[in-house]
């Protein structure tokens, strides 16, 4: 038998081949590299700095659009992209935010709806992240129920022109080009909006407690004229937007494992050699309970997030299912971050470990993407028949 690893106790890295291996190591070498030593200071102050070059590193690694196919995107199985947004994390949820938002939300949409002009137009500058993208789709008294969102769009002769406001846009005051969702007399459509447009202005938010190394913006549309083909041509209604959305959930299925990872392994660190009533605190009983459900937990999802992945790549994922691992798998990391929280004692809080930080920043994941109680509903809807969203 092979030796119990505590890394993977499970053998789950037994599913990987050598490439999946390959794109993981790159991907955790570039973030604790370039992202671990910095990131408590970043968040501390609340800022990003050198985004754009750290986007350009991203793109480097093949990291942007990782999944996509053509257009300079590297084509990754979806299990690959997986493991990446789950690296990624363990570093920091800004950092995976940057990536999902730039990849499974704004390239993803332009791959998958936009004209061939559009592709070619943004798809492999944003890929090498020359280019940063960012999506609007909630508004300030719009966000789990969009369908009500009052952005118009109308045409005006061949032009359309964009009213309204988007709220809580992640990389928005960064992007370089920001798709956003309009109600149309058509119904909701999308559009590929170039940030520097006449009356379009992304003011970024402050006093964050939750995400604060991820740049997070309002979208302001004032009469922005654009031309004829700035609408994304093949998609009218909200399955367009929610497409994208479920493919940015998927990566978080992963992601949230990364930063629950973290949070374990600072937790086992500290309970080796922290000394209370003269023994290590990892030698009570009642710490190692925390641990092993820990564990449980952690290891559980990253089964899961593996089982989503190989349903992704075979065309079998249902939206229903990337509901079952979004809800899972953040709920279960927060509760793994807040359990490794007390196993540090005072310690817990400070931004000399990843923990407190891990757990703020799972309550914005927690959030976005889908709240807790959508995704019940959507289970709730699946496994009964009957639909209480309204
Ligand atoms: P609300 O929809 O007002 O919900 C408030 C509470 O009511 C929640 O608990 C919700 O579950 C509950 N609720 C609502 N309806 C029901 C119901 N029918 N039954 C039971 N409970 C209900 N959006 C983007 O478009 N692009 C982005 O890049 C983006 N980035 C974000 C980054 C951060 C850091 C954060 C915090 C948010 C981001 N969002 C983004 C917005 C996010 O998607 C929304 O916050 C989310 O959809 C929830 O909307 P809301 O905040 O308006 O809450």
């Amino acid at each position: 038998l092979p030796p119990f690893d505590p890394a993977d106790p499970l053998g789950i890295d037994d599913l990987l081949d050598p490439e999946d291996l390959a794109i993981r190591s790159t991907v955790r070498e570039w973030a604790s590299d370039r992202v671990v030593p910095h990131v408590a200071e970043w968040y501390e102050k609340g800022e990003l700095p050198g985004i754009r070059e750290i986007a350009r590193e991203l793109g480097e690694i093949g990291a942007l659009g990782m999944s996509l196919d053509g257009y300079g995107c590297a084509g990754a199985s979806a299990v690959q992209y997986g493991l990446a947004c789950l690296e990624l994390e363990a570093a920091d949820s800004g950092i995976r935010s940057l990536v999902s938002v730039q990849g499974s939300l704004a390239m993803y949409a332009i791959h998958r709806f936009g004209s061939e002009a559009q592709k070619q137009e943004w798809l492999p500058r944003m890929a090498s992240g020359e280019v940063i993208g960012c999506f609007g789709l909630t508004e300030p008294d719009h966000g789990s129920d969009p369908a009500s969102m009052r952005t118009y769009a109308k045409k005006d002769g061949s032009d359309w022109v964009l009213n309204g406001r988007k709220m809580w846009i992640t990389n928005g005051s960064v992007a370089g080009v920001a798709v956003v969702w309009a109600q149309t007399d058509d119904g909701i459509r999308g559009f590929v909006v170039p940030t520097d447009s006449a009356g379009f202005s992304a003011p970024e938010i402050k006093h964050k407690l939750s995400l604060r190394a991820s740049v997070t913006s309002e979208l302001v549309l004032d009469d922005v004229r654009l031309p004829a083909d700035a609408v994304l041509p093949e998609v009218v209604g909200l399955k367009g937007p929610l497409s994208c959305l479920s493919h940015a959930r998927y990566g978080i299925v992963w992601g949230a494992m990364g930063a629950a990872r973290s949070c374990f392994e600072a937790a086992v660190d500290y309970s080796k050699s922290r000394e209370q009533f003269g023994r290590p605190i990892g030698g009570f009983q009642l710490t190692q309970a925390k641990l092993a459900d820990m564990a449980l937990e952690l290891h559980k999802g990253i089964l899961l997030a593996h089982h989503l992945g190989r349903r992704m790549d075979a065309g079998r994922l249902r939206p229903e299912q990337v509901s079952f691992g979004k809800l899972n798998n953040v709920r279960e990391a927060i509760d793994i971050c807040r359990t490794a929280r007390t196993i540090l004692g005072a310690n817990g809080i400070s931004l000399e470990y990843p923990v407190m930080r891990h757990a703020t920043n799972l309550e914005s994941v927690l959030t976005y993407e889908g709240t807790v109680e959508m995704h019940q509903l959507v289970l709730g809807k699946a496994l009964t028949g009957l639909d209480a969203f309204r």
